[in-house]
């Protein structure tokens, strides 16, 4: 099946182009209906998670908390590693949330919640 460019937060610079044929993509339909789209995707790609940037990805996640395909967003991101804010998450939530339970520390035992 040959499907045509989709990007998802938002089309932009950063994003990569995924289709309908990326074997690690499964089923994107879900993207189209991502609360980000239109938003600026600049938004969800801050140069560092901490310090000044932190209100940009409390944003960026503000916008994922409302957003009907959150979970969906997450486990794609989950699989594909991309950088920025997927699902809620940063990349470097979701390389913790790729640890197994028996591995996680106290802390991270419950791991975060992004999806409503
Ligand atoms: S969870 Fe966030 S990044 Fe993913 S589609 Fe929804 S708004 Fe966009």
């Amino acid at each position: 099946m040959s499907g045509a460019p989709s990007a998802v937060p938002a089309p932009g610079s950063q994003l990569r182009l995924v289709t309908a044929d990326d074997a690690r993509a499964g089923s994107v339909g879900w993207m189209t209906r991502g609360a980000c789209r239109g938003t600026d995707p600049e938004l969800f790609f801050p140069i560092a998670v901490t310090g000044a940037t932190a209100g940009q990805v409390s944003s960026a996640k503000a916008v994922c908390g409302r957003c009907e395909v959150c979970a969906d967003c997450l486990s794609y991101a989950l699989e594909t590693m991309p950088h920025g804010i997927w699902g809620g998450t940063t990349r470097e939530e979701r390389i913790a949330m790729r640890v197994p339970p028996a591995v996680r520390s106290a802390a991270q035992a419950e791991g975060p919640r992004p999806c409503a």
